[in-house]
């Protein structure tokens, strides 16, 4: 079975690592625990378990750290080209199919879920500031006509809307995951004293789908992601990397036993066929290159012009493989505050986004996954999808001419990336219906 070992999407940019807080692994866990300490380790296992509820989380599992069977298909779809201009992924491949190689010492994973779904998208709740009774009225009806997921489509569809990723709209997560996963490490310090330890969040220098599988927190579903009967796709993942030898779930809880890819996909094949640009070339196997996440986000230059019509309006990541997928009409709230959406950014249009100056992006977007992009490639990006809406025939007149100004106000920007993006989006609109 072909296994993709990277999708794009809840990414943030090629020069993070995601890893954070170490302490050298130096000890000998082991002869510390006694082999014959099975009844202690188990009891840890437990605990740690615990904990990690009491801290959000809403799977806790544990595996070792053996990841052989995977590096086949990491090799392969390093060797297809995918990862783009990913390169980091390529620069330590094997070593992140190795945990212990990757951070010596290392004996078990201990792998963690948070749901970052806010609350508000869940309720399908309009913004009050924004909203007029017929919108409330709507939403309502449509969030319990259907879902949440009802209104993401509308705004997709909505040609002068600015579609963020829902992971994006709130804090950055990495800094959220990585102050929960150092109170879980501290706490089993508490119990056990020092040990070696190295947390990361949601990161490339892992396999993690493959590790939360081995872990039994959930299996991959066709599009990559992670998923969990109980929760959809829609949240993070997070690691810590120990050197205590923990019981594995896989032995510890068989009813945990690990799963596998597409586990409760079935004959399913949604994601496949919405995707819009055709990134998911085969179950389990995303073209990088192809996918809007990897595009608006990891992307550095120029769009290529073959794919820009068919991001759309959406101007950082993409949801489509998942808002489509059925399991996520389990998807949970987030447990913390922190994803709450900021700045409108489920509501904004590109009019609005577009006008923000660069020291006003630095601003709204402190503490932001979408500050790492920088305001060039935010610019970029949105300049696509305001030519799309321009080329849309469900365009209202008076948003045509509101994109069509807010274009021409910015094409004579310093950058030259920006420039060329503006100048297509313009075009487009020009070959259409003759103007200009
Ligand atoms: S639907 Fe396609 S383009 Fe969008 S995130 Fe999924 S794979 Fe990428
Ligand atoms: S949309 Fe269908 S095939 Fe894709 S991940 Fe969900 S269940 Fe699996």
């Amino acid at each position: 079975m072909n296994r993709l070992p990277e999708h794009p999407a809840k990414r943030i940019s090629a020069s993070n690592d995601g890893a954070v807080n170490t302490r050298e692994l130096t000890r000998d866990p082991v002869r510390d625990f006694g082999e014959d300490d099975a009844d202690a380790l188990a009891e840890l296992a437990q605990h740690i378990k615990a904990w990690g509820r009491e801290l959000g989380f809403g799977a806790v599992g544990i595996s070792d750290a053996d990841l052989t069977d995977a590096e086949e298909g990491l090799a392969s779809w390093l060797e297809a080209g995918y990862h783009g201009e990913m390169d980091y992924m390529a620069k330590h491949a094997m070593k992140r199919a190795r945990p212990a190689e990757l951070v010596a010492g290392t004996r078990r994973v201990i792998t963690i879920r948070m749901a970052y779904l806010p609350a508000s998208t869940l309720n399908g709740k309009v913004h009050e500031s924004d909203a007029t009774a017929d919108d409330q009225s709507s939403a309502q009806s449509s969030a319990q006509a259907s879902d949440w997921r009802a209104i993401e489509w509308a705004r997709i569809d909505d040609p002068a809307a600015a579609v963020v990723s829902i992971y994006a709209r709130g804090r950055d997560y990495h800094k959220v995951l990585r102050g929960r996963l150092q109170q879980l490490a501290d706490r089993i310090e508490g119990a056990i004293g020092a040990y070696g330890y190295r947390v990361f969040t949601d990161s490339a220098p892992v396999l993690e789908v493959e590790l939360a599988q081995k872990a039994g927190v959930g299996w991959r579903g066709k599009h990559t992601l992670l998923l969990q009967r109980d929760a959809g796709s829609l949240f993070f993942i997070g690691e810590i990397l120990v050197d205590i030898p923990l019981p594995p779930d896989a032995i510890a809880n068989p009813e945990n036993a690990p799963e596998h890819d597409g586990s409760h996909c079935g004959s399913c094949t949604r994601c496949i066929d919405v995707c819009p640009t055709g990134a998911i070339v085969a179950p389990y196997r995303v073209d990088a290159r192809r996918c809007i996440s990897y595009l608006t986000i990891e992307l550095k230059g120029s769009i290529p012009e073959e794919l820009r019509p068919l991001i759309g309006n959406r101007v950082y990541g993409c949801d489509d493989c998942q808002l489509v997928c059925p399991w996520n009409k389990f998807a949970q709230a987030a447990p913390v505050a922190d994803f709450d959406v900021r700045h409108g950014l489920d509501r904004a249009s590109l009019v609005a986004l577009f006008g923000w100056s660069a020291q006003e992006f630095d601003e709204r977007m402190q503490g932001s996954a979408i500050r790492r992009i920088g305001h060039e490639r935010w610019l970029r990006n949105i300049a696509v999808a305001m030519g799309n809406a321009l080329r849309s025939p469900t365009l209202k007149p008076d948003e045509r001419v509101a994109i069509r100004t807010a274009l021409r106000a910015r094409a004579a920007d310093a950058s030259e990336l920006v420039r060329e993006h503006i100048d297509w989006a313009l075009l487009e609109e020009g070959r259409l219906d003759g103007i200009d």
